[in-house]
């Protein structure tokens, strides 16, 4: 059976940095990534939209039935053969039992969950230097950037995701500090527990998931 993983970390840890290193080193595998997902649908001007919109501007979680039926119907779509990598889900015992119930009725493995660890001031500070292409969602480090109101990509206008504003930062941190604690303790149980430094230079964490995700 393909080994599934699920990279998990701190709001700013570098999970989404690092599945973009992944693809472009030319691994393959099936990315759910709830996070995008759901910016995709908070970009529509309908009451669902603006629902989901709302929950994530505050920083909360969104409707976790609902994130559990788009899970369903995005891993619908998955090519068995290819390694699945979860981004941003799940995200409590209430979606990690979700996860397991479609792992085990699609029989697909029960993920792995890397966890790149970083500190609090940390995530702060890559938060708060975190900007993003509106129209091709790159993300850039603002400090780095020569033109600070363009993408370096497609010329696009940046902007500050309003999750990623301090107010919202708060509460997404509560929020994982209250979950991380169980989550961990589950995957430890199973035997499926990893843990990355975080603070480390993106090539040198970069590596190690790749020691990790590629089969030998
Ligand atoms: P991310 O891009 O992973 O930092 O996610 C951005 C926001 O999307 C979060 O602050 C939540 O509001 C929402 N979100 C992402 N993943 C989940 C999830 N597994 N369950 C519920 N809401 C989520």
């Amino acid at each position: 059976m393909t080994k599934n993983f699920i990279i998990y970390g701190y709001p700013g840890a570098g999970k989404t940095t690092q599945i973009e290193m992944l693809k472009k080193s030319g691994f393959r595998f099936f990315h759910v990534a709830v996070g995008k997902l759901l910016r995709e649908i908070a970009a529509d001007d309908t009451p669902l939209g603006r629902k989901v919109k709302d929950s994530m501007a505050s920083g909360e979680l969104v409707d976790e039935d609902f994130v559990l039926r788009l899970v369903k119907d995005t891993l619908r779509t998955a090519d068995r053969n290819l390694p699945i990598i979860f981004d941003g889900y799940p995200r409590s015992m209430n979606q990690i039992r979700g996860m397991e119930e479609i792992c085990r009725e699609y029989g697909l493995d029960i993920p792995t969950l890397v966890c790149l660890k970083i500190t609090k001031e940390e995530a702060v500070r890559r938060l708060t230097d975190r900007r993003i292409c509106s129209v091709c969602k790159e993300n850039f480090s603002f400090t780095e950037l020569p033109d600070k109101e363009k993408c370096l990509k497609c010329g696009g206008k940046l902007i500050q995701r309003e999750d990623d504003k301090p107010e919202a930062i708060e509460s997404r941190f509560d929020l994982f500090d209250l979950q991380f604690g169980v989550i961990r303790h589950h995957y430890q149980s199973l035997g499926k527990y990893v843990e990355i430094d975080g603070m480390k230079s993106e090539d040198e964490v970069q590596e190690k998931i790749i020691s990790l995700v590629r089969p030998i």
